[in-house]
């Protein structure tokens, strides 16, 4: 089994170390295509504007001056001369649960694996702050019993995972669960507001205290209750539900 690795915090990530240690439970044949330095928040963007550069850092780990959608365009279009079987990203340093997803750079790439026909997980460590000592511990423990009921799981085309870990120590993690995205108010994030040193403002945007609902059967109230989360993600970002109704109204 052929493994493409990335990520959105960049080659030299901690969180890509990881996942370097989980892949190779699964395969000898892992291959690295990452950002060549963070872009964390880039979401789903293809760098248009500029070229990017390809840095080959050995055989099989290879660094992209991009975002992480041209890493993995780039791993499966130029660095790989076939397709992988598996893309994993991440490990991601935080969380992306609920509306993080859509800006997140780790779930992205996994999009774009998933767009290209290649089953795709997002992995995340959620952080808890304070807490530094124990980042990864439940994602090295829990990470292989994750993904190995996902790599024959019956998932259509345009599909995707996102994986979470709980910021617990890995002998305190509850269990998997199966749960939908929940809710985060983003429109609530904090905006820092300062001068630089010409005494011009800068905006700054802060990711804290966000105010998220922990509703039944959510990624959310997986994690606040010591659970690794195992969501389905698709591409189809259609309301089906909302689609008669708004038919009818240009019905002429
Ligand atoms: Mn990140």
């Amino acid at each position: 089994m052929r493994i493409l690795l990335t990520n959105d915090d960049g080659i030299f990530a901690p969180g890509l170390k990881v996942l370097e240690e989980i892949a190779a439970q699964f395969s000898d044949d892992v291959w690295v295509c990452a950002p060549h330095e963070e872009q964390s928040g880039a979401g789903h963007s293809l760098s248009l504007n500029a070229p990017v550069r390809l840095h080959k850092h050995d055989e099989r780990r290879f660094s992209v001056t991009g975002t992480p959608t041209d890493a993995v365009t780039l791993g499966l279009r130029t660095v790989l001369d076939a397709k992988p079987d598996l893309i994993l990203s991440g490990v991601n340093r935080g969380a992306n649960l609920a509306d993080d997803i859509t800006y997140s750079g780790t779930v992205s790439a996994a999009i774009e694996g998933a767009l290209a026909g290649v089953r795709s997980i997002a992995l995340s460590q959620v952080l808890k702050r304070g807490a530094e000592h124990e980042q990864f511990s439940a994602t090295r423990d829990w990470a292989a019993k994750a993904i190995a009921p996902l790599l024959d799981a019956p998932l259509p085309d345009r599909t995707l995972v996102n994986v979470n870990f709980p910021p617990i120590l890995a002998d305190q993690v509850a269990g998997i669960r199966a749960v939908r995205q929940g809710f985060h108010d983003y429109s609530r994030g904090s905006v820092v507001e300062g001068k630089d040193p010409r005494g011009l403002p800068y905006y700054w945007f802060g990711l804290h205290a966000i105010e998220h609902t922990l509703d039944h059967g959510t990624d959310l109230e997986a994690i606040d209750e010591g659970f690794v989360s195992v969501t389905p993600l698709q591409l189809d970002l259609t309301h089906h539900a909302s689609l008669d109704a708004l038919a009818g109204r240009y019905e002429t």
